[in-house]
């Protein structure tokens, strides 16, 4: 039999895995983007791509390399996408370079955002089911990780529970999703209802946007996350279930325009499928955390109207959505991550000043991510982490609080 092989973008993917071996289908996830896989992956392009398409590249390349590979048993996953963006290019590409190499034997399959991922062969929908129970459960199991770990009083703990949970989760998506899921769930949230956390000193929150391979890779985004725990923060970071019930709006906005009325009630039925599925799995973790809801996507376009129409595309109007979305929960900063030469990055980076102004001019840091270590990245973060947390001082002084703690409720009564 074939294995699927997917490259490592964020943890979401091993429940991709695990949802494959639950049909019974080999699949594994290539090692994670290091230095090696980055530098085999610019030897292959020409550098004018974006950092996600070298470190994708890399990791691809670096699997033919090895000895045990058989390009003859061998797909990779790699979706596309129909918009603007560089992203449609980038199974092209590498299928250019499987050919050049000799490997025209190793299949790509490419499911793309235009229909909503669809393409995913003869167990379509039941994969696809699987994936998102997955992706939902991975994103809840990371905000559990970003609300708890920065309070944690026994340095590592939420590390390790985090991995544990995250085996869990892949358990529970091999075994079919739905109950085993639930109690893989409810294991997770039993271990945070016992961690031992000191929330006494009040953090500046903040909300990370920007492209999706960047934000959530932390080899990518040279480990963002903890620079910021490290320095003083807690963050919020757009979960990839936004990007899901993105494509789902974008296709069901497309159909309305277009008078595709069969269209719009598949994708309106999925939609629903996949709110029932996720408020199923929050229900189990709901009680752990600050903010365990996702705004709408409609309500993110609603948000970002006055500047920006959302029908023109592309991640920059989440990106955007989510900064306003982040605000409005009443967040201290907003990082906007993005790849060297990224079109929706800039994009968001370009609107940033008004969209700040329309925000009582929130601390906000657009990171370019350029695959050469970042120059001066550290010192730039501290400066604005500074600013957050002035920014989160003032604000709490000029609505006549005392500190954070009466502003944002404590999540739970933590159990012994
Ligand atoms: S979103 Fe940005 S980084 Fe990602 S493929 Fe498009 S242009 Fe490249």
């Amino acid at each position: 039999m074939k294995t699927v092989y997917m490259p490592y973008m964020c943890d979401h993917v091993y429940a991709i895995e695990a949802a494959f071996k639950a049909l019974g289908q080999n699949a594994q996830v290539l090692t994670p983007s290091d230095d090696e896989s980055l530098e085999i992956g610019m030897d292959f392009t020409i550098g004018k791509e974006c950092s996600p398409c070298f470190m994708t590249t890399g990791d691809i390349v670096r699997l033919t390399q090895q000895p045990s590979f058989d390009p003859a048993q061998s797909v990779i996953l790699m979706p596309t996408t129909a918009g603007p963006c560089r992203f449609g290019q980038y199974a092209s590409l590498q299928r250019d370079i499987l050919d050049q190499a000799g490997l025209e034997q190793v299949e790509i399959i490419s499911p793309s955002a235009a229909n909503a991922y669809q393409g995913l062969g003869k167990n379509s929908m039941k994969l696809r089911q699987l994936i998102w129970q997955g992706t939902v459960a991975t994103d809840l199991l990371q905000k559990l990780l970003y609300e708890y770990r920065p309070y944690e009083t026994n340095k590592g703990q939420t590390d390790e529970l985090y991995q544990q949970g995250l085996a869990h989760i892949k358990e529970g998506v091999q075994a079919g999703g739905g109950k085993p899921l639930i109690k893989a769930m409810q294991w997770i949230a039993k271990q945070f209802e016992q961690l031992p956390v000191d929330r006494s000193e009040p953090r500046p929150i903040i909300g990370i946007v920007g492209e999706i391979y960047i934000r959530l890779n932390s080899y990518g985004n040279q480990d963002i996350i903890r620079k910021v725990e490290t320095m003083g923060g807690e963050v919020r970071i757009a979960s990839m279930m936004e990007w899901l019930y993105y494509t789902n709006w974008t296709v069901k906005n497309n159909a309305q325009h277009s008078h595709l009325f069969l269209s719009f009630i598949s994708i309106s039925i999925v939609d629903f499928y996949q709110q029932h599925q996720e408020h199923k799995l929050l229900k189990t973790v709901e009680h752990l955390l600050r903010h365990p809801h996702e705004t709408p996507v409609a309500k993110l376009m609603d948000n970002i109207r006055p500047f920006y129409e959302p029908a023109l595309d592309t991640e920059a109007v989440l990106s955007m959505g989510k900064a306003v979305d982040f605000a409005h929960l009443g967040l201290n900063g907003i990082l906007n991550l993005m790849p060297f030469s990224c079109m929706p990055g800039i994009i968001t980076a370009g609107m940033a000043p008004r969209i700040r102004a329309d925000l009582g001019n929130i601390p906000w840091l657009d990171v370019i991510f350029d695959a050469q270590g970042g120059t001066h990245f550290n010192t730039r973060l501290e400066a604005f982490m500074y600013q957050a947390t002035q920014y989160q001082r003032s604000t709490e002084k000029r609505s006549g609080v005392e500190n954070r703690k009466s502003v944002i409720p404590e999540p739970v009564a933590l159990t012994t």
